[in-house]
């Protein structure tokens, strides 16, 4: 539904809900399922850790050398006079050298290799002349323990390393593995249901009727959710009529953790889907002051959690990205956390009337001079689904903003962050 100055006028905006006072009420209604499963590192990439990970090794695990050069005893060093050591032997990684350092003798050793018994320093190759059997230290001033990396300096055995609730990322499976650690327990995928409904919708791969469009929310809710690592189950289009609207409901409650609809929650609209859900479940129909996506449905049926999204595209996306993203963080066990916002200059105008938060489709980029600036798509429409294909951020106008001109400073929500 698009909004002109007319429906503005005859609807009062303290009647809407705030984006903030919705996600709040959302939030507060959902809990982290229960369920988790052991995982191999390498599969659990992108998953939420469901308990605390403690090291039982100290990292680095043994003194080693940060750099090629050679291990000597600091106290053999005159802080003024030139010295002269003798090579003894040598210690590679993989392969440290066996037997103890004595007065005037050192190591040739390389990064990573072990501290030969007896020494505590490294003096880099560059700073050492190599005579033989013999080495004359270059560089006076030396400082004891230097590039020496000791034992625990990175984690300690009995650190915890991890804690629960964080989503594993590459670092993260690379720090499980430094610390030997080869299988997590993470909570389980969590499974979303999904279907579109309205007689004017066809799926791809059949010919379009008059008057009827390609149903494209199915399709974006399929990649939001994938890349979420969520578990989906799209059970298509529904028929607009209450029995088929009624099986789907039942089997998406069967199936699912979540149940999303889009479409047919605009007041007055000819469509079974809430009136199903208010049979079956529970529901609540919201009317939020934002744009795009100022109708939302939030309830629940059976165990599940049920969202209908607004109709039109972007609508859907954005409706997504700010209330059921929130919400499968939470259900997922996720740590709850700030979302990145930027601070960017305009740099072209941006229309806008005070009443309702808006979600509009920028280009973030980095300028010359460092400072980030932000451009609009374009057409804003909520059904104008090329201006998000074209973003890579949201710009967030909040309610009482009247617009911006160039030059003004606006906040960013880049979508990077929206995972
Ligand atoms: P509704 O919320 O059902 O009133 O729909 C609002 C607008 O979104 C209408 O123009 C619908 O045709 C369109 N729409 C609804 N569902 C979809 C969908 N799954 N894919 C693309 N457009 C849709
Ligand atoms: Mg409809």
């Amino acid at each position: 539904m698009s909004a002109t100055s007319a429906d503005r006028c005859a609807e009062p905006e303290q009647r809407l809900l705030s984006v903030e006072q919705g996600r709040q009420r959302i939030l507060q209604a959902v809990d982290a399922v229960t369920g988790t499963e052991q995982l191999h590192i390498r599969a659990a990439l992108g998953r939420i850790l469901a308990e605390a990970v403690v090291s039982n090794i100290d990292l680095p695990p043994f003194a080693n050398s940060a750099m090629d050069g050679y291990a000597i005893r600091s106290q053999d060093c005159a802080e003024h006079a030139q010295t002269v050591l003798t090579v003894i032997g040598s210690s590679f990684a993989g392969a440290p050298y066996a037997g103890l350092v004595g007065e005037g003798e050192c190591v040739r050793i390389m990064t990573g290799a072990v501290m030969p018994d007896g020494t505590d320093t490294v003096v880099i190759q560059e700073h050492a002349e190599r005579k033989g059997e013999q080495i004359a230290l270059t560089s006076v001033g030396l400082k004891p323990g230097q590039h020496v990396r000791s034992p625990g300096e990175d984690t300690r055995c009995g650190d915890t390393v991890l804690e629960p609730g964080i989503k594993l990322d590459a670092a993260e499976i690379g720090l499980l593995a430094a610390v030997g650690i080869s299988e997590v327990r993470v909570s389980r995928r969590l499974r979303v249901a999904f279907f579109s409904t309205g007689d004017e919708l066809t799926s791809v791969g059949t010919p379009l009727a008059r008057g009827q469009i390609y149903d494209s929310n199915r399709y974006a809710l399929h990649g939001m959710l994938s890349k979420l690592g969520i578990e989906c189950y799209d059970l298509g289009v529904i028929a607009d009529n209450r029995d088929a609207v009624r099986a789907a409901f039942r089997q998406s409650a069967e199936q699912a953790d979540l149940i999303l609809t889009s479409g047919g929650v605009s007041v007055g609209e000819a469509d079974f889907v809430m009136e199903t859900l208010a049979e079956l479940g529970e529901i609540n129909f919201w009317r939020m002051a934002m744009k795009p996506g100022k109708p939302l449905a939030f309830g629940r049926l059976d165990k599940a959690v049920f969202f209908g999204l607004p109709g039109n595209p972007v609508s859907a996306m954005v409706t997504f990205y700010q209330f059921v993203l929130p919400a499968l963080r939470k259900m997922a066990g996720q740590n709850a956390r700030d979302p990145l916002l930027l601070q960017a200059r305009c740099s072209t105008e941006l229309k806008k009337a005070p009443g309702r938060m808006e979600f509009q489709r920028g280009v973030l980029h980095r300028e010359a001079d460092g400072n980030w600036s932000v451009s609009t798509t374009g057409l804003q429409g909520s059904h104008v689904l090329r201006s998000m294909s074209k973003a890579n951020c949201f710009i967030h106008l909040p309610a009482e903003n009247s617009g911006a001109s160039a030059g003004d400073m606006v906040t960013v929500q880049p979508f990077l962050d929206l995972n």
